[in-house]
């Protein structure tokens, strides 16, 4: 099966102006999903980024999940899940963050991440960076050993890069 490259995989993610409100440009990845070359050829790319040392894919909702779990059968590296408030079962802890207006809040099951865990967060967007440094405050008030982040694609000009505290990367920039 021929895989397609980067350039390919880029050109497949479509510009939606205006969603979810005015202003924005929501960059929608779902057309690699309906393409099944493509998706495996999307995972394949990113398990490349993984460093040697990951022991824990922590997977942000709700995007998040599909690679974390695309990436999980690809590695073999367990995966586990960050969630908005009132859908995880068992005990979790939570962080808050601000958004424009007003806050939000994540949970993880507390006994999702061990302090020998060196975790990889996985989310599908790098934007203004507000989501993932909440995560790496959830991964760091797990004593966690190490924490860094993977994403599919980076919003460059938002300047995210700037709020996370650890190390990341991203397959493609916009
Ligand atoms: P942020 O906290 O601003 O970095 O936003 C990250 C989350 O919002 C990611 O989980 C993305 O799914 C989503 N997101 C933010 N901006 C966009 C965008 N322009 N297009 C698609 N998703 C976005």
């Amino acid at each position: 099966m021929g895989l397609l490259d980067t350039q390919q995989i880029k050109s497949l993610i479509l510009d939606v102006p205006d969603f979810p409100k005015k202003g924005i440009i929501f960059k929608d990845i779902t057309p690699i999903f309906e393409m099944p070359k493509a998706f495996s050829s999307l995972i394949n790319e990113l398990s490349f980024l993984i460093p040697k040392e990951i022991t824990k894919l922590v997977a942000i909702e709700s995007r998040g999940f599909i690679l974390a779990s695309g990436l999980s059968q690809k590695t073999n590296l367990p995966f586990c899940l960050v969630r908005k408030k009132g859908k995880l079962p068992r005990k979790t802890i939570k962080v808050s963050y601000d958004l424009e207006y007003g806050t939000d809040e994540l949970y993880i099951h507390d006994s999702s991440i061990k302090s020998y865990d060196h975790v990889l967060i996985v989310d599908d967007v790098l934007a203004t960076g507000g989501t993932a440094a909440a995560v790496e405050a959830l991964c760091t008030n797990l004593n966690v050993s190490s924490t860094q982040s993977l994403f599919l694609l980076e919003l460059a000009f938002l300047n995210g890069a700037d709020k996370l505290k650890y190390n990341y990367k991203s397959l493609i920039q916009f």
